[in-house]
């Protein structure tokens, strides 16, 4: 049920008044600062659709919700997993939403990454999400409103906010190191984890490549412990030393996405306010096609 959400009250209130106007089609753009809860959102919304069991809410218990939980149920799309969705993704929402629906019910797309589509993947899709058929709802996620203002208005916003570390249970500390990510704290509080790990920063390449390879909370604890570790010593390290951090990185992993994570989490550790917009705006750059290894150097001799 919407109430096994964490916070956003108002969220949930406003989500179940939708339901309870029986839309026949929708585009909803849910937006929220990395770390939200979009997607539990979007999949709470997407079950309240369909539930057969409750109306206006959803039970969690029958088929139909548990299929959605775990992404297996026919009418039900998630696009945009690595960097936002592409055009020939586009095109394929477009045949999908154009046949028949599977279970019956409604068809649901839910759009990760909104923020980072390139411009005629986007231009394509606002065709689709502009007059949804009958029985088609679009769920759009974003970290930002950056994004074409055409999309913005053809959706209903919904702003989904972090939850502090009360509504999550965490100390203030817990919640800073893991800046409020919500999956992060929910498996921390779940498994036997210690977050005040000595680390020396230049073990952060084997940290990255363990994760990478088990995708376990434990070894990306031990990642944020090396940044700590670095932005601790900052104002002592050189050039050189700055520049061998930023080669361990780029050695050990040349995932994009991931290394904007990366650097995101590192300029909210570094807390420095006059050179926060420069380290965005390289982190940024990243997502396009710049040299990888050169935006990292630029990047760590900024900081
Ligand atoms: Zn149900």
């Amino acid at each position: 049920m919407f109430d096994s959400l964490v916070g956003n009250d108002e969220v949930k209130t406003f989500l179940k008044n939708e339901l309870r106007q029986e839309k026949s089609s929708g585009t909803y753009l849910f937006y929220g600062k990395r770390g939200s809860s979009l997607m539990e959102f979007a999949l709470a919304f997407a079950k309240a659709l369909n539930c057969p069991v409750l109306e206006g809410d959803f039970c969690d218990q029958c088929p139909v919700c548990k299929k959605i939980s775990s992404l297996n149920y026919a009418d039900l799309e998630v696009m945009g997993e690595d960097g936002g969705v592409k055009i020939d993704q586009v095109r394929d929402l477009i045949y999908k939403a154009s046949s028949s629906s599977y279970e019956g019910r409604k068809k649901v797309f839910i759009l990760k990454d909104v923020n980072r589509m390139r411009k005629e993947a986007a231009n394509a899709l606002l065709k689709e999400v502009e007059e949804p058929q009958k029985n088609t709802f679009f769920i759009l996620l974003s970290n930002s409103l950056n994004i074409i203002p055409t999309i913005i208005s053809r959706s209903i916003v919904v702003e989904i906010k972090k939850p502090t570390n009360e509504e999550l249970g965490v100390s203030r500390e817990e919640y800073d190191f893991f800046i409020g990510n919500i999956e992060d704290i929910r498996k921390y509080k779940n498994g036997e984890y210690t977050i005040s790990r000595e680390l020396n920063y230049m073990e952060i390449g084997g940290s990255i490549s363990k994760f990478l390879e088990t995708g376990d909370l434990g070894a990306k604890i031990d990642i944020f412990c090396c940044i700590e570790d670095f932005v601790k010593n900052i104002k002592l390290l050189n050039d050189l030393q700055k520049l061998r951090f930023a080669k361990s990185v780029s050695k050990s992993v040349k995932n994009r996405v991931f290394i904007e994570e990366l650097l995101y989490y590192i300029i909210l550790k570094v807390r420095d306010i006059k050179k926060t917009e420069k380290l965005l705006d390289i982190k940024s750059s990243i997502g396009f096609n710049v040299n990888l290894d050169l935006a990292l150097n630029v990047f760590f001799l900024t900081i």
